[in-house]
């Protein structure tokens, strides 16, 4: 292949992924089942019924390598996709590197980040089986806001639990929901047994992802004819994210090129999965040696200082339980900006393949990640959401290193969502108001005390 020289890469219509990846066909050790919290068995189809379409619940747990994309699903993933493989030259100047850096963009979707991929199909399932109405969590706005398009494009009603803080932190991404039809609540809200009980003891609670999951799962599970969504960290949403990096694997070879280290930043790990795992099939079957590398907060540090174990996905302990990564379900974290970050668990693929060693995980502070981030924006003229920040403070420090080896490296990361509705945090940023957080040993310890006791 010979070297291509262009900065932006595109596919044709015949070269467009027809299926979804599922890494759950390779995996090296198979995946331990979720639990019922109440009798500790594996969860069955018919405990996730109540609030998940059948066609989604065997997507779950499905082993089939290729699940077709319906043509439904793509027809509306042709209105933004193939999103764009970016090849950063500026940012590589600026770096002085050998590095060649390359970029999935994502934040040419509608809702400005990759989460609509899932909302889209989600949304499609659960309008076959006859549901009229989603409810969902959102912490940054981002997942709220897809679900609330691809719910519009379906003819679904819509129901948003918004945590508190980012609800106002970030009141443009409440009228974007309302803008496509949703009704939204600040969370923890009166609407919920869940949230009335939080409130009650302590009225000023900030809200957390596990609370608003708390709440939206309660409402689903109260009607028969609404469905929750969940916008990461399960399998099915992993499964629909892989376009992405099926996308770019398809763009690099264009390009001439493929990764020696691929890195996303990881809340739930769906940016991530969605790019990495079709590497990681490469890995896993032909011993490709391409580093897979997940970053997270140093503020929420699922993967670095977690444990894997099972907990649930909730605060009100209302989900199965998971094996993953977690810094228990009742971990609060603190208000750093990168609000789709703050999670306390991590998805149980992803989890599994840091246990197995196929992927890495790294931890990056807050003023770095904007640092980094404004870099990026100088260089190439893109302002990242700062979750996506994460990965760039990760390239920075590859591109670095391999100036000091002098390496040529190719590195691929997804820039998973622009920063145009993230405009007051780089203003707290560049105010010098904002702060590195550091989680204290021993509010990990106490966090950590509280998870169940269940499982092996
Ligand atoms: C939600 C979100 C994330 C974090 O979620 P993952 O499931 O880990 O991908 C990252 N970047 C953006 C732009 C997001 O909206």
């Amino acid at each position: 292949m010979s070297e291509n020289n262009e900065i932006k890469i595109l596919l044709t219509e015949k070269e467009m992924p027809t299926h979804w990846y599922n890494i759950q066909a390779d995996m090296p050790r198979q995946m331990d089942p979720p639990l019922n919290p109440v009798t500790g068995r594996p969860v069955g189809p018919d405990d996730l019924k109540a609030i998940f379409p059948l066609s989604l619940i065997g997507q779950e747990v499905s082993r089939e390598r290729w699940i077709e994309i319906p043509e439904e699903v793509r027809e509306i993933y042709r209105l933004w996709r193939p999103s764009p493989l970016m090849r950063a030259r500026r940012l590589e100047k600026a770096l002085d590197t050998p590095a060649r850096i390359f970029y999935k963009y994502e934040g040419v979707s509608p809702a400005g980040s990759h989460k609509l991929n899932t909302a889209v199909p989600q949304a499609y399932f659960n309008k076959q089986e006859g549901i009229k109405r989603l409810t969902t969590e959102t912490g940054a706005g981002q997942w709220g806001v897809a679900l609330s398009q691809a719910c519009n494009f379906f003819g679904l009603e819509c129901t948003v639990y918004m945590v508190k803080v980012s609800y106002q932190q970030k009141p443009y991404r409440r009228s974007m929901m309302e803008i496509f039809g949703s009704r939204v609540f600040a969370s923890p809200s009166r609407e919920t047994a869940a949230g009335r009980k939080i409130l009650q003891e302590d009225p000023d609670s900030p809200g957390s992802l596990g609370i608003a999951i708390s709440e939206a799962v309660e409402d689903a599970a109260g009607r028969n004819d609404t469905n929750y969504a969940l916008g990461s960290v399960l399998n099915h949403v992993l499964l629909h994210q892989t376009v992405i990096g099926l996308e770019a694997r398809e763009q690099m070879a264009k390009a001439g090129y493929y990764p020696d280290v691929v890195i996303a930043c990881c809340g739930g790990g769906s940016n991530f999965g969605g790019l990495a795992f079709p590497f990681a099939h490469d890995k896993i079957t032909r011993g490709t040696g391409v580093r897979l590398v997940a970053v997270e907060p140093t503020a929420c540090p699922t993967l670095t200082r977690g444990r894997f174990t099972y907990d649930f996905g909730d605060v009100a302990g209302l989900t199965p339980l998971l094996p993953m990564y977690t810094l228990g379900a009742a971990f609060m974290p603190p208000g750093i900006h990168a609000g789709g970050l703050r999670y306390h668990g991590d998805s149980p693929l992803v989890s599994r393949l840091v246990q197995d060693g196929i992927v890495e995980a790294r931890a990056k502070n807050q003023l770095e990640t904007f640092k980094s981030a404004i870099l990026f924006a100088r260089s190439e003229g893109i302002v990242p959401a700062p979750e996506s920040a994460h990965a760039i403070a990760q390239v920075v420090d590859e591109a670095l290193a391999a100036r000091e080896a002098g390496e040529a490296r190719t590195i691929l990361f997804n820039l998973s969502g622009h920063g145009l509705l993230d405009l007051p945090s780089y203003d707290a940023y560049l105010a010098g108001q904002l702060k590195d957080y550091f989680l204290p040993e021993e509010a990990l310890q106490k966090s950590l005390a509280g998870l169940p006791r269940v499982g092996k």
